[in-house]
Formats: C-alpha cells, structure tokens, sequence
C-alpha cells in the first residue's frame, strides 16, 4: 500500500482520486485550502482512518513550507504526489490581464514547483510525481485550441510541462519519476458539464494508467489514453 498525497483534494478530479485511492486501501493526505467547502472529503474522514486532510494553498510559500514541515514531524513519506490543484481563467486576447496570467503561473507551475521542492525529503525512492497539465498545452497543436480563450491557462500549463521535464532531469539520480499527464476533459467545475467525461469515469482511466507509468517514461507528457503527446 502507498502513500498519496493529492492537492485540490476537495472536488473534482482531486476529490475522485482520494475516493478511489482510500477504496483501494491506500494512505492518502487530501490537502485543501477549505474544508468547509468539501462535505464529501469531511464525510471520507469518518469512514477511513488511513485518510489526513491537511490544509494548503498552493499559491503561498508558506502554507507550501508548513506542510512539508508538517510531513517531516510526523515523519510522513510520499510514494506519490499529484499536483491536482488548478484554475482556469478565460479571457479572450484584448481583454488579457495581468491578474489573469500572474493567478495561472502561481496555481498551475509555481505552486507545483515549490511544493515539489518542499515535499521532495518526504519522497521515497521510486516515488512517482504526476503534474495534470492539458492538452491546450501542447505547442505543436496549439492552433486547435486558440478559440477558447484559455491563453494564460495554456501558457500556464506549458510552462508546467516543462517544470516536468526539468524536474524529471534532477530526480532521476534519486530514482524518483515526474510525469506530465492530460486528464482529457472532464465534467467538473472547469471542465463544466458538456465534457467527455465525469469524473468517476476519468479516474476509471487514470488510475491504472499512473499505477503502469514506468520510470523510461519519467519526463513524458501523456494523455488519459496512454498516447504520449507532442511537445
Ligand atoms: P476543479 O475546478 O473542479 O478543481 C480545482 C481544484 O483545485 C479545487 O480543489 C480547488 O480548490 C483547487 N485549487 C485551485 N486553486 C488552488 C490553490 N491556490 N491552492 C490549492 N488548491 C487550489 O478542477 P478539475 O478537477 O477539473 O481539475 C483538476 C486538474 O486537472 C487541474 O490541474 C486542471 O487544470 C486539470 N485538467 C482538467 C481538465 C478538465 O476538463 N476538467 C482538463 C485538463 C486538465 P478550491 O475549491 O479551494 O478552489
């Protein structure tokens, strides 16, 4: 059994994972910045022993340092963590703010970068970091997705992509995989409900498919079906 840690544990994809991760008999901390906004993670709590909700913002440094601190009294380690947390902010190009792209790079790679240098101690060898980035990051199919006004959420989500890759690079010696993987599009809050698929249907796919990821793909950007995807 492993040890996960999940952020943006208190809906959507995070949510599924941390129910089918404690169904499997998994560790799991479910990080949040409110529990108050999650019933269903509360309600988790009573039935599963094994499950921590800890409480982070990703977008502050300290709350990121207070977890790892956190981890390291409790002597906690880490055989995954998903870097779930995310926004997508819609602005169509005339209409871009600097608000727009500074709260995307924060949530969607900066966040994930500090968090990963905080939490990397708690680690165990061979653990696996899976960073969910999106198909509107692909640079070499970007002129499909230009109408959707997620410029700084692409922009975002690139820049994630290659925080894997770098990350990947200086992990490999420890024996720890980093992974870049589109979770396709899911009906949840940013997904809305015109998506392909829900979620218990998304996490029917993932889960799998990140328990098979092998440490040659470390570094890789990978759909929901398993297809490696073009930079
Ligand atoms: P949701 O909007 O349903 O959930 C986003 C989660 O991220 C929430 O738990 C939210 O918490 C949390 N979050 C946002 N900002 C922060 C922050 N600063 N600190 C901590 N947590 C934060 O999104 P999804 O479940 O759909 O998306 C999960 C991941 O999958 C994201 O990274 C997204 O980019 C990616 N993805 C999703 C797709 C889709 O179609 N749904 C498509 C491709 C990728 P709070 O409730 O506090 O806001």
């Amino acid at each position: 059994m492993a040890n996960i840690l999940v952020t943006g544990a208190n809906r959507g994809i995070g949510l599924g994972l941390v129910q089918r991760y404690l169904k499997q008999g998994h560790a799991v901390i479910a990080t949040c910045r409110n529990i108050d906004t999650s019933p269903e993670l509360s309600k988790l709590s009573l039935q599963y022993s094994k499950l921590r909700i800890q409480l982070l913002d990703v977008n502050d440094e300290s709350s990121i340092i207070d977890l790892g601190h956190c981890l390291t009294t409790l002597q906690m380690t880490l055989d995954m963590l998903i870097n779930n947390a995310g926004i997508s902010i819609m602005e169509p190009f005339e209409q871009w703010s600097i608000d727009a792209f500074e709260q995307s790079m924060r949530t969607n790679c900066i966040g994930p970068a500090l968090l990963v240098q905080n939490l990397i101690k708690q680690c165990n060898t061979h653990a696996k970091i899976i960073n969910f980035t999106s198909g509107v990051a692909s640079m070499s199919h970007a002129s499909n997705s230009l109408q959707h006004s997620l410029d700084a959420y692409a922009v975002s989500k690139t820049a994630l992509n290659m925080l894997t890759i770098r990350l990947a690079s200086y992990l490999a010696e420890r024996d720890i995989s980093c992974y870049a993987l589109n979770p396709g599009w899911v009906q949840t809050q940013m997904g809305g409900p015109k998506a392909d698929d829900s979620v218990e249907q998304v996490v029917e796919k993932l889960v799998p498919l990140i328990e098979g990821l092998k440490r040659e793909q470390s570094g890789q950007f990978i759909n929901i079906d398993g297809e490696i995807l073009a930079w």
